[in-house]
């Protein structure tokens, strides 16, 4: 059954009217669309994107319609049962992304609705919040009012108060302002000079905080022509190509983002701005329902952290129109906006754009073919561009434009290599602070300026190991070390979260010669804290933070000059700016170069620019100190000289020397199995058949065990395809696991264009 080219032939997108039949994809991966009838009573209401409840098999299933048909060749065909929901909730836009989707990423278009359409919508079964208002009956005279006030002193008086309202009023909040109660309101009701009516209240999850408007601020040159390119994208998006803005931090890429959209909201149109989720901060959304605060509820903000009836009520906000910006992460590509604009992904290089289930989609390359698809300009800012936008943008097909310059007219912080081999011979200690980094921190704290410390790994110790037979503490679901974390004194695998007490004698040979090392931020923290009894040190990162308010209070007091020392994972390294950080310390600059990944040096890149970039945006000039075992590395050196070109010219020879994304594309499959030699075996199976299918016009490597050989109690094993064609590559891919029988405890993933190599 070959699946993907039928989509194609299948892309029926006019609305016909009087159909009788139309053609579902149902919310389970059958790999099929399949044709039903609609009863004539129900034809009214049904039109592409409506969604309806379908009799599968021998059970009822939900469904999307994607297409309205005159006839239909099915046999035995079946009429649909329901219509689910008010109206069309997919428009053909979206169809037509979530088609694309299905074949670029080599994943059933039912896994796609999936992502696309929120559960919430998708079910149906949640709705708006009902709530009672009140409102009067009729014009109640004085004459009235005074009998009344007579006999029922309390039934006059909220009888005089409903009398006055304008509009019908939510009844809780009458009888508040009023201090009266529920039985005095009903006996108005009974007596009929009031009624009660239900009305749909939204659940706004920021409809207790104000938003001050803000006004444009005046553009610099730089900052000027970057949205004279927007604009002119704005006034012909058809032929407009995308827009990569490379701007240095602080160089005021939101001011042209506001503008941009000021400018797309002026011509009738909506926008979508997407932030990476870690960057959807308090301080982000008032900055964008600040600048709009005209008119209330024309921003929509979409994260992780919503309840189900806010997200239903977020979504139809901007479904019905009403939201005309969306701001929100990942998934907020898909915002159900009319009329789109622009769309804008700020920190396009971020990894977290990438899905790590089906769909394996990337946020910014759905966001560039959206935007294809609905006419509409997208624009791509980031300080330290992908790879692969800023080979789009060299090949002409992207259209650059950059921000050289801080807004504040701020130098780029100073940055200094620590080289920890020769800061190793001095002790312990100084691999975790070396004597230049703690020199920096302690004038930092004479001065009462403020520092952060960064390092991408929780924890206390990262391993235990027996010095007498050499047994380290490993997960048993997965090949890693478990992490000892001495705030809840236990080890845990940080992979599936697996936990164990902590041994006193190797449990393997019964020695008391157990070792802790490596470190994680706990022990930074713990450490600094040691070296400066004086100095206020805290610490942010997943541990610390489990409490949503501790993130937000540990931010407050750090901006208020409250805590001296920062120390923290990634959770600190981005969009957060305070003035009064003059130093930086990267504790460890390798854990991400020495990842097995072609990608690695590239992060490490990013990570100390961005990281950098969070150093000296007050007065004072700011100043980094990189530590690593490999000063020489070319990530390292091109970051420290803040040389961007210099970087991307190396990385890029080094990727197409290598035939590496951007110059090919990459395909992972990853066989996993509870039985290590059933995921072998299949591996092998499924390289063989590719070799036959894919072998002569891509390259395929050899199937062999990931870098993380166990995970959550899976063995796994990985084939790397590479190649230009990548939409044909996927089909070639999906049409040979079709046919080939993967015993049941196998599994197979496809990731295209794999962002984790692991
Ligand atoms: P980026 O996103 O490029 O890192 P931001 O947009 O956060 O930079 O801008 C940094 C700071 O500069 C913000 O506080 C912003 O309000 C301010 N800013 C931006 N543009 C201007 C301008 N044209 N004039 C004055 N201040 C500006
Ligand atoms: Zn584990």
């Amino acid at each position: 059954m070959d699946y993907y080219s039928n989509a194609r032939q299948r892309t029926i997108f006019s609305t016909v009217p009087n159909a009788n039949f139309i053609r579902v994809i149902i919310d389970r991966a059958i790999h099929r669309e399949l044709d039903y009838l609609v009863p004539e009573t129900l034809a009214e209401r049904i039109g592409i994107g409506s969604r309806v409840r379908v009799p599968f098999r021998d059970k009822s299933a939900l469904a999307t319609v994607v297409a309205v048909l005159e006839h239909s060749d099915a046999q035995g065909i079946r009429p649909i049962e329901a219509v689910v929901g008010d109206g069309p909730i997919l428009s053909e836009q979206l169809l037509e992304l979530a088609r694309w989707m299905s074949a670029y990423y080599c994943c059933p278009v039912e896994t796609v609705m999936r992502s696309l359409l929120p559960q919430v919508i998708r079910r149906a079964e949640v709705g708006w919040k009902k709530q009672l208002f009140v409102q009067p009956t009729r014009k109640i005279d004085n004459d009235e009012l005074e009998k009344l006030r007579r006999r029922a002193p309390r039934q006059a008086e909220l009888l005089a108060a409903i009398n006055e309202l304008e509009a019908p009023m939510l009844a809780a909040e009458l009888l508040r302002k009023t201090s009266l109660d529920n039985q005095t309101l009903r006996a108005l009701v009974k007596r009929g000079f009031a009624e009660l009516r239900e009305g749909a209240v939204p659940r706004d999850p920021h409809g207790d905080e104000q938003f001050i408007l803000t006004g444009n601020l005046e553009l610099n040159a730089e900052q000027a022509l970057a949205l004279k390119e927007v604009m002119e994208a704005l006034e012909a998006p058809e032929n407009a190509r995308p827009i990569l803005l490379h701007g240095v931090t602080g160089s005021g890429k939101t001011e042209v983002y506001l503008q941009g959209i000021r400018s797309a909201l002026e011509r009738g149109r909506s926008a979508i701005v997407l932030v990476p989720e870690i960057s959807l901060t308090p301080q982000t959304v008032e900055r964008f329902k600040g600048r709009f605060a005209e008119a209330q509820d024309v921003v929509a903000v979409l994260h992780s952290h919503l309840s189900e009836g806010e997200r239903h009520d977020e979504w139809h906000k901007i479904h019905s129109g009403h939201a005309r910006i969306v701001i929100g992460a990942r998934s907020a590509v898909f915002a159900p906006l009319k009329n789109l604009g622009l769309i804008i992904v700020d920190e396009e290089h971020e990894t977290t754009y990438k899905q790590e289930e089906a769909p394996r989609y990337h946020a910014r390359d759905v966001a560039v073919v959206r935007a294809k698809i609905e006419k509409c300009v997208v624009v791509l800012g980031t300080a330290t561009p992908s790879l692969e936008s800023y080979q789009n943008a060299v090949a002409g097909k992207y259209k650059l434009t950059t921000l050289t310059q801080r807004v504040d007219a701020q130098q780029m912080p100073f940055m200094r290599i620590v080289d920890l081999r020769q800061e190793r011979r001095k002790g312990k200690a100084a691999a975790i602070l070396s004597e230049k980094l703690r020199a920096a921190i302690s004038n930092r704290l004479e001065k009462r300026e403020q520092t952060i410390l960064f390092l991408n790994r929780r924890g206390f110790s990262t391993s235990l190991l027996c010095s007498e037979c050499g047994e380290a503490r490993n997960c048993p679901n997965c090949s890693v070390a478990l992490t000892f974390h001495r705030h809840m004194a236990r080890m845990s695998c940080h992979l599936c979260g697996h936990t164990a007490a902590v041994p006193k004698k190797c449990p393997a040979c019964g020695k008391d010669a157990l070792i802790y090392s490596g470190f994680g931020t706990e022990k930074v923290e713990s450490t600094v804290s040691q070296i400066f009894p004086t100095a206020v040190v805290r610490r942010m990162d997943a541990d610390s933070m489990t409490r949503k308010e501790a993130y937000r209070e540990t931010l407050r007091n750090f901006r208020a000059g409250k805590i001296d020392i920062l120390v923290g994972t990634q959770m600190i390294a981005k969009g957060l700016h305070f003035p009064n950080v003059t130093l930086v310390g990267i504790i460890n600059a390798d854990l991400a170069l020495h990842m097995p990944d072609f990608r690695a040096g590239e992060r490490t890149f990013q990570l100390l620019t961005q990281v950098a970039g969070r150093a000296g945006r007050g007065e004072t000039l700011g100043e980094v100190f990189v530590q690593t075992y490999t000063p020489f590395s070319p990530s390292i050196q091109f970051a420290r000289h803040h040389d961007f070109a210099g970087y991307f010219q190396q990385e890029l020879e080094f990727r197409e020397r290598c035939d590496f994304p951007p110059f090919k594309h990459a395909v992972l499959l990853t066989v996993r199995s509870a039985h290590e030699a059933r995921a072998k075996f299949s591996a092998e199976t499924l390289a063989r058949r590719l070799k036959e299918t894919v072998g002569a016009e891509f390259i395929l490597g050899e199937p062999t065990p990931a870098p993380l050989e166990k995970l959550q109690g899976q063995f796994r094993f990985h084939i790397l395809i590479r190649g230009e064609a990548i939409v044909r590559l996927s089909r070639l891919v999906r049409e040979t696991l079709d046919k080939l029988p993967f015993p049941e405890d196998v599994a197979v993933a496809v990731d295209v264009d794999p962002y984790q190599l692991l």
